[in-house]
């Protein structure tokens, strides 16, 4: 499959360059702070957990460690209860400490707008893989404008203004989904417009629009890696 005329998961340089590198803005712990009316869906005490759950409804096997949540391997993904569409988001995010494995085995996971659209979280730090793959990647649509990341195990922050797709009685895409993302700072999308769905390359996951509902959980990825969320909050947005 190709995009803009360049296949994904493209990591030939000459065909898709690198994100070029930049220094990650300071943590403004104003920014982390959740507004007023905004939805707090984890704030590192066990009385949040009971907003979020397993993908098959049980409780979540995701651990709480010093005031995150962790990812455990073969746990599933992490799902919110409440479902959204067109939302702010802030969320926090720190990729191992200990460095294990390279490219997308590094600190691998994502969170999912609508339980579907992947912004990837990845350890990206000195840690090459195809661009529309990396830390902050659309998964499989759109690579980052820079790459901002944080090195294993600090903290990272995501800050997204989110608006969902709409679609006709047809089942076809009238409004395109719509990401504004800020990583550590860096915008690295601009009010992009997501030419499709996100996903692997394969056959049976990166696809075009297929019409959904006008809400879903919000999702966090179990890929193997023990990655850490916490301060996730978010304000639904009037369409
Ligand atoms: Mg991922």
């Amino acid at each position: 499959m190709y995009i803009d005329g360049i296949k994904v998961h493209e990591a030939d340089p000459e065909k898709q360059p690198q994100p070029p590198v930049v220094e990650p803005k300071p943590y403004n712990a104003k920014t982390a702070k959740p507004p007023k009316g905004a939805i707090v869906l984890f704030d590192g005490t066990e009385k949040t957990l009971k907003n979020w759950t397993s993908g098959n409804g049980k409780p979540t096997k995701w651990k709480l460690v010093d005031g995150a949540l962790e990812s455990v391997r073969g746990g599933g993904y992490l799902q919110s209860k409440q479902e959204f569409g067109s939302c702010k988001l802030h969320v926090e995010f720190a990729t191992p400490k200990e460095v294990k494995g390279s490219g997308q085995g590094r600190g691998n996971s994502g969170v999912f707008l609508m339980g579907q659209y992947e912004i990837q979280v990845l350890d990206s730090y000195n840690n090459i893989t195809y661009p529309d793959g990396q830390c902050g990647a659309l998964y499989g649509r759109a690579k980052p404008l820079v790459n901002a990341s944080r090195g294993p195990g600090e903290w990272q922050t995501y800050d997204v203004t989110f608006h969902r797709p709409i679609f006709n009685d047809e089942g076809e895409v009238t409004r395109k989904a719509k990401f504004h993302v800020i990583h550590n700072g860096h915008v690295i999308h601009n009010n992009l417009e997501l030419s499709g769905g996100t996903g692997w390359r394969g056959p049976h996951s990166i696809s075009e629009y297929k019409k959904h509902g006008d809400k879903g959980p919000l999702k966090m990825q179990d890929h193997g890696n023990p990655v850490r969320f916490r301060n996730v909050w978010v304000i639904p947005i009037k369409d």
